[in-house]
């Protein structure tokens, strides 16, 4: 907040700092408010079986819908979250509000699979994820097979033992971990086989262009499997990418060939309503 009480405060702003600063501290006001507040909305993104078509999940996706400046994409604000450290409040929201959304299903009776929220490194190495984490699952009544916690490269970045004990942790109490994103970060291979992690993303630029890096996408999977992890495709828009991950062996699949990121309302009235018919 600006002060208006002295001409001291408005020199500092106006020789030390430029327009883009102020933008940016705008913005951190902006989004510390809309933390909580109606703001911020989550989308449900399904992932299916392939050859099955079975329900398998949902990778949930935070959206910020801005009083002025309308929807922002998680790409640009996510950024700035963690730059400020507000990703922890945000991410603890999006638990929160995760689960009780979970719990709203669990009345359905259909089975909706684990629902997937993605983890910035920055929450995973300072707050007692797990513990909060089990906090919000018990208070809502909830098992941990309903979650997955989506994590990226940059972890491989920090102290091994300290991650996989975390992630350990995580595996423990019955929360799948998947590696997001895999193949576009700081991947070490000596390092992925020490990880304590159920499941490899292949990453959606490879998909995008799947004749070009089908050596690539077929080695992921290949390694995956013999590191007994398993690998969900991420992004795939068409057929020619559907039937070719698949004949490379992967079975899980996310994208829009299926579904877009969905409401919460949309997600239930055209994913699982229909399957409680069937
Ligand atoms: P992500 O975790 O890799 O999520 C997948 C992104 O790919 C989503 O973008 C989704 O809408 C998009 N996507 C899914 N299928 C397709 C497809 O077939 N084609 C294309 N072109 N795109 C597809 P979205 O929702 O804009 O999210 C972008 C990123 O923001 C996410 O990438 C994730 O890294 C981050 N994000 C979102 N919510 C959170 C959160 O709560 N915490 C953290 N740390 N990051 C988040
Ligand atoms: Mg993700
Ligand atoms: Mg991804
Ligand atoms: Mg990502």
């Amino acid at each position: 907040e600006v002060k208006e009480n002295g001409t001291n405060d408005f020199k500092i702003y106006n020789n030390g700092m430029n327009d883009k600063t102020i933008e940016k501290i705008k913005m951190e006001n902006d989004l510390r408010r809309a933390i909580g507040a109606s703001e911020l909305t989550i989308h449900y993104q399904p992932k299916f079986h392939a050859k099955t078509n079975l329900l398998l999940g949902a990778e949930a996706l935070v959206r910020w819908n801005h009083p002025t400046l309308g929807l922002i994409s998680p790409g640009k604000f996510i950024p700035l979250a963690e730059e400020t450290g507000l990703i922890i409040q945000l991410e603890e929201w999006v638990l929160e509000s995760v689960c009780e959304q979970i719990k709203k299903w669990e009345y359905t009776s259909v089975d909706y699979g684990r629902i997937s929220v993605n983890i910035s490194h920055i929450h995973f190495y300072q707050s007692d994820l797990v513990q909060t984490i089990s906090q919000i699952l018990s208070k809502n009544g909830l098992a941990a097979n309903c979650l997955e916690i989506e994590i990226t490269e940059t972890m491989m970045m920090h102290n091994e033992s300290e991650t996989n004990k975390t992630l350990q942790k995580l595996r423990e109490i019955g929360i799948e971990v998947s590696m997001d994103d895999f193949g576009t970060g700081y991947s070490s291979l000596g390092y992925l086989h020490k990880l304590s992690i159920d499941r490899l993303k292949i990453d959606k630029s490879f998909i995008h262009e799947m004749y070009k890096n089908e050596a690539i996408v077929s080695t992921i999977i290949a390694m995956a499997h013999h590191l007994q992890l398993k690998v969900i495709a991420e992004g795939v828009e068409t057929d020619e990418q559907l039937n070719l991950i698949m004949k490379l062996g992967c079975e899980e699949i996310q994208g829009f060939y299926f579904s877009q990121p969905l409401s919460s309302h949309d997600f239930e009235t055209q994913i699982l309503k229909p399957l409680l018919i069937s």
